[in-house]
């Protein structure tokens, strides 16, 4: 199934994607992943650290919807190099 962007933010992968799917009892699907990563490959972004930063958002987020929040508040807690 090709996915559709989020209508309220228009991205594959967001917070608000994320709590619609889990009221439907549903969760990210592969799809959405990587329409989420192609689209910050896709040269939207200013420069490669905000399409970085997009990247690691959208990994985080379907982490979390498949159940491994705990994997992404690590994640989360180490400083990065390049900020
Ligand atoms: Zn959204």
């Amino acid at each position: 199934m090709i996915p559709t962007p989020c209508q309220g933010c228009e991205q594959y992968m967001c917070e608000c994607r994320l709590r619609e799917l889990k009221a439907q009892g549903s969760t990210p699907t592969r799809e959405m992943a990587l329409a989420a990563l192609h689209e910050a490959n896709a040269g939207e972004y200013p420069n490669p650290k905000d399409a970085h930063e997009q990247a690691d958002e959208v990994l985080c987020v379907f982490l979390e919807g498949l159940g491994y929040g705990e994997i992404v508040e690590v994640f989360r807690g180490i400083i990065k190099w390049y900020d």
